[in-house]
């Protein structure tokens, strides 16, 4: 069975390990394919270009944000042209939208809160990686607003909570015209997260394949196998190709651990063959 890990997070935006870290850890554990795909940011790959990433396959990835009718929707892009000038361009755009969205944030939790403005102390903890919410709720952490982060996403920075800000991001079609502009694949994330009712998710995938979305993650992090049967069912009913991945940000945590999502369902059609560049026979180099 390959090992194959579509969905992973690196330091340039809110993972733990550095983007060379990553890829000796994702080495280490024997992937044969895998992608780095950082929120709005393509920053990792800048780190990369020089490294050897010896039988492991690096598949060119990024995970946008966007809103759907109010719901905060995660968008994969795999196999994108990294040099692509409207992604570059897309890419600029998510990130002033992300800057515009920190001060946003600060200003409600400084107002709801009645604290002091956190942002300096959101830049210190973000250093040079983009700043997002996990920045914010370590700043809470911090200031003894709570004391742990499960609290402070259910309380302040969650679903419909408070510093839950996403009216700045490119709408979703714009999204999938800068992935598959840039000869890429567009991946709807994590499905399960939104909690969407199933009209709901069905009219969210109609307008995400309408607009030349072609896979969905059939497997993110751990999930229960039921999970994954009603995820495959969706998908292949949708005729979309099928993706994987951990959604791995740190080593420290117990679930999303890197390369840990990998099997999937036997009749679902897998994404990674239809990526440019992929040869069948990869696997067995690999020894
Ligand atoms: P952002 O990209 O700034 O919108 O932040 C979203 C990120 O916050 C997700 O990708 C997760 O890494 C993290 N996150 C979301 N919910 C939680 C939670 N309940 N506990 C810990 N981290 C979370
Ligand atoms: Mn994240
Ligand atoms: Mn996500
Ligand atoms: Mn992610």
């Amino acid at each position: 069975m390959m090992k194959v890990d579509l969905h992973t997070h690196t330091s340039v935006s809110d993972g733990r390990l550095s983007a060379a870290g990553l890829l000796a850890a994702a080495m280490d554990k024997r992937i044969d394919i895998l992608s780095i795909t950082d929120h709005d940011t393509i920053a990792a790959y800048r780190e990369l270009e020089h490294l050897d990433t010896g039988a492991m396959q690096l598949i060119a990835g990024i995970e946008f944000s966007t809103q759907w009718r109010g719901v905060g929707i995660h968008i994969v892009g795999l196999g994108i042209d990294l040099q692509d000038p409207a992604l570059l361009r897309g890419v600029e755009f998510q990130s002033r939208a992300r800057e515009d969205r920190a001060l946003k944030i600060a200003r409600r939790l400084q107002k709801a809160l009645a604290i002091e403005d956190p942002l300096p102390g959101v830049r210190r903890i973000a250093g040079d990686s983009a700043i997002g919410r996990p920045h914010f709720a370590r700043h809470l952490l911090d200031i003894g607003v709570a004391d742990n982060m499960e609290t402070v996403f259910k309380k302040y920075l969650g679903r419909g909570k408070i510093g839950d800000v996403k009216d700045v991001w490119a709408e979703l079609p714009r999204i999938i015209e800068w992935i598959t502009g840039a000869g890429g694949i567009a991946v709807l994330a994590h499905p399960l997260k939104y909690q969407l009712t199933a009209r709901r998710f069905s009219s969210l995938l109609d307008e995400f394949t309408d607009a030349g979305g072609a896979a969905m993650e059939v497997v993110s992090g751990q999930q229960k196998p039921e999970d994954t049967a009603r995820l495959a069912r969706l998908c292949n009913g949708r005729d979309l190709l099928a993706s994987c991945g951990s959604d791995f940000h740190d080593p420290d945590h117990a679930w999303g651990g890197l390369g840990e999502a990998s099997d999937l369902p036997a009749d679902c059609a897998p994404v990674w063959e239809s990526l440019p560049g992929f040869t069948a026979t990869r696997h067995q180099d690999y020894s």
